[in-house]
């Protein structure tokens, strides 16, 4: 993944797009770091990536039974 990652600040809720408009919400998607996975969010109009600070724990860092 080597697109721009717009990093924002949410305030109340992130739905619309900041950059074209697009008010549906968008699509997820992740990308692994060192011990955590970021989680970002693509619209699913223009395709920018924003990253709003949420992170997930590495996959198989953690046993999930
Ligand atoms: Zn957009």
């Amino acid at each position: 993944m080597n697109e721009e990652i717009h990093e924002i600040t949410v305030t109340d809720e992130f739905k619309i797009c900041p950059l074209c408009g697009y008010k549906d919400g968008f699509h997820s998607a992740f990308k692994k770091g060192l011990g955590t996975t970021k989680w970002l969010f693509v619209c699913p109009s223009c395709h920018a990536v924003f990253d709003i600070g949420y992170s997930v724990a590495a996959v198989g860092a953690d046993s999930n039974s």
